[in-house]
């Protein structure tokens, strides 16, 4: 399954919900850069300045790993993509990969939203510094002020990426080069909508209810 949206659509809080749901494999490429870059490995190194300002990683570091991390266990069962495919060369890539190991891409779900709520939406996210666990100034504030409902850390940051100005040149480039491969899946009957602009767990259940619509 894969899920395509605009920087702040809910794509990360839903694919965790239905990895949950599912016991599928969850994978966000962002979430691999973040790591990388935390590591400070090569790919880290590399990548970094691109994540920081918003722009797009090449399209050989990001299928070197999604093809890498598809083949870990949990993904054996099937997987969600988010945050990828983001270009159409990636698109195409990504067939490729499953082809080969005899799987296909069953539904790729668009969350629609308009940019003026994820500008919003974005400016207020900020997640645990300890286990990175996401939250929001008004939509999911921690239980207890300050204090992780996930493991207890006390200290929080913003996302280097999450400033006004980087979300601008993400919304730029969703629409010039992500938004032009839904076409692609749409001409294969896989692509199907929500109405992100939903509450969390509405949107949950229209995804649920998309699911429950593929064999
Ligand atoms: P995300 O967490 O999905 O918002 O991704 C954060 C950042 O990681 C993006 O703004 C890009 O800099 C980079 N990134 C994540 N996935 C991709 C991808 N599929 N292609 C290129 N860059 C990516």
């Amino acid at each position: 399954m894969i899920l395509i949206g605009p920087p702040g659509a809910g794509k990360g809080t839903q694919a965790s919900r239905i990895e949950e749901f599912l016991s599928i494999g969850n994978l966000s490429t962002g979430a691999l850069l973040r790591d990388a870059i935390a590591s400070n490995s090569k790919l880290g190194k590399q990548a970094k300045a691109l994540v920081e300002a918003g722009n797009f990683v090449p399209d050989d570091v990001i299928i070197g790993l999604v093809s890498a991390r598809i083949e870990e266990p949990d993904c054996e069962n099937g997987f969600i993509l988010d945050g990828f495919p983001r270009t159409s060369g990636q698109a195409e890539a990504l067939d490729r990969l499953l082809e080969k190991r005899g799987k296909k891409v069953d539904v790729v779900v668009e969350i629609k939203t308009e940019d003026d709520v994820v500008v919003e939406r974005i400016n207020g996210r900020f997640a645990c510094k300890t286990c990175g666990e996401g939250y929001h100034k008004a939509f999911k504030v921690p239980a207890e002020d300050g204090v992780c409902d996930n493991c207890g850390g006390t200290e929080f940051e913003q996302r280097a990426d999450d400033s006004e100005e980087k979300i601008r040149t993400r919304l730029a480039l969703y629409h010039e080069q992500t938004a032009p491969i839904l076409p692609y899946y749409e001409s294969r009957g896989i692509l199907r909508s929500v109405d992100g602009t939903k509450d969390l767990d509405d949107v949950t259940e229209q995804l649920k209810e998309v699911l429950a619509a593929v064999n």
